[in-house]
């Protein structure tokens, strides 16, 4: 029998791990957020990752230390949700004693792509993860070039021939007692370059160990400006979610997380003082509920209004702790509102809306939304505690009216990927005129967790790391897990 939850997650398409951060960080102003396809497929299966996640350092578990509950308000957001995953959840996992290794996919190229890697000590030591351990790693001079051929890969080195690897996974690592990082895509990657030829694409993985990997998400997740707690509360968040999508996928893909919205961001290595000084600072912390870890969802902005992660960024039942939900409804009287992106104006055609509403209801099977007339009215028909709309009602010229999760509509409205029409949540009021819809909203992003505007206007006066957390991640508690 499956799991109704299952189905939901199948029937909605909503994406359970996605987070898109909304950070509008100093790069992302208006992309963040770009909501998920109309026309979400279902992830195809994929190979499972041929190694398990490695420890790479002798932790120990500390006790728990209790966040400050001194601001406890309750509100949160940053991830944004974008891809189906149609997969069983999972219970969320106890946090690790060691400090874990995430496989980050950087990019998923076509199988007759070239990679190209490089390293300023020249060379790399690359062995085939399907050849008996005993294989010793080959030695190539860089820059080297991959390709997939015959099923497996043609390796050629600077300078000499090439050399044919079997199928399977290959993996490239700086040359032995190098430092050095690996260069790919004009960028520098810390870790171990892992190649996966899947039945349509060449998938670029990195292999680093999460205290590695955190510095290069908050550098992208924050503007350089911001306050020194407000990067140590951003990197206890990106840890802790981290830490459960490593956990969600292991055994289940060759990957924990993408390097984008779909996952949190990531730029590889950084030199970003701050940030790698809030991850050297907060190491090994993470957020825990009852003992487990907290999926710490983050957004750009709530707009005052917390969302349930619950049927916004998830569908996964262990998701649904009172960490990632909306509260009581207690007002956030301030926490983003003075940001410029706290408030947004849209106008859409209502004849565009009726044709985004058909893309994403056939992308779901949902004959309604692919078969609805030109709508005359839309209406909030839910709302959770803190007011935040969680269900719209479309009113068509003709037929009955039909209602679609708030933050689906929102999808549905950005899969086109039209910037001009972009809604930036799904917390809006609408009016409607003879042909169009105007839209006001209120934040950024999904609303669910940290809400990283909030976090800095806290930060700005004087709130500690501990003070943000405990306001955007309500009876959840830090805990150093790993030395
Ligand atoms: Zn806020």
């Amino acid at each position: 029998m499956e799991d109704p939850a299952y189905n939901r997650i199948r029937r909605t398409l909503c994406a359970v791990v996605a987070l898109c951060i909304a950070s509008c960080s100093a790069s992302m102003v208006v992309t963040g957020c770009a909501p998920a396809g109309g026309e979400t497929r279902v992830t195809p299966p994929e190979p499972v990752r041929a190694i398990a996640p490695r420890d790479t350092s002798p932790g120990q578990s500390s006790p728990p230390a209790t966040v400050d509950e001194s601001d406890p308000v309750s509100t949160a957001e940053i991830a944004q949700p974008t891809r189906p995953l149609p997969i069983p959840p999972k219970p969320l996992p106890t946090p690790p004693t060691h400090e874990p290794t995430v496989a980050i996919r950087i990019d998923e190229l076509a199988i007759g792509a070239r990679v190209v890697v490089e390293t300023a000590a020249g060379r790399v030591e690359i062995a085939s993860l399907a050849a008996p351990e005993s294989e010793v790693p080959w030695i190539a001079a860089t820059p080297v070039e991959i390709r997939a051929q015959d099923g497996g890969w043609k390796v050629t080195p600077r300078g000499k021939a090439a050399r044919a690897f079997a199928a399977g996974e290959l993996e490239i690592r700086p040359a032995k007692g190098s430092s050095e990082l690996l260069a790919l895509k004009k960028q520098k990657w810390p870790g171990v370059l892992r190649l996966v030829r899947t039945s349509q694409s060449i998938d670029v993985v990195i292999d680093v160990p999460i205290e590695t990997y955190l510095p290069g998400v908050i550098a992208k997740e924050l503007y350089g400006s911001w306050d020194e707690s407000t990067f140590r509360a951003q990197a206890i968040a990106a840890r802790s979610y981290a830490v459960v999508e490593a956990a969600r996928w292991q055994g289940r893909r060759h990957y924990d997380m993408v390097a984008g919205q779909q996952s949190q961001a990531w730029i590889g290595a950084t030199d970003n003082a701050k940030a790698v000084a809030a991850v050297r600072e907060t190491r090994g912390q993470v957020l825990v509920d009852h003992g487990v870890v907290v999926p710490a969802y983050y957004s750009s902005a709530c707009g005052g209004r917390a969302a349930n992660a619950s049927g916004v960024v998830t569908d996964n039942p262990f998701h649904d702790i009172v960490p990632l939900s909306a509260g009581d409804g207690a007002p956030r009287p301030s926490c983003c509102q003075s940001a410029s992106v706290a408030t947004w104006k849209v106008t859409i055609a209502l004849a565009t809306i009726q044709a985004r509403i058909a893309s994403w209801g056939r992308g779901i099977g949902r004959s309604d939304l692919a078969t609805l007339a030109l709508p005359i009215a839309i209406e909030i028909a839910d709302k959770n505690a803190a007011g935040r709309p969680t269900t719209i009602r479309l009113r068509p010229r003709s037929g009955g009216a039909v209602t679609i999760e708030a933050e689906d509509f929102r999808r549905a409205m950005n899969a086109a990927g039209d910037s001009k029409t972009s809604m930036r949540s799904s917390d809006f009021s609408v009016s409607i005129s003879a042909k169009n819809a105007d839209f006001t909203g209120r934040g950024f992003g999904h609303g669910v967790g940290l809400c990283q505007h909030g976090a800095q206007e806290m930060a700005r006066k004087g709130s500690s790391y501990q003070q943000i957390l405990a306001r955007y991640y309500p009876d959840s508690m830090i805990m150093k897990a790993w030395k």
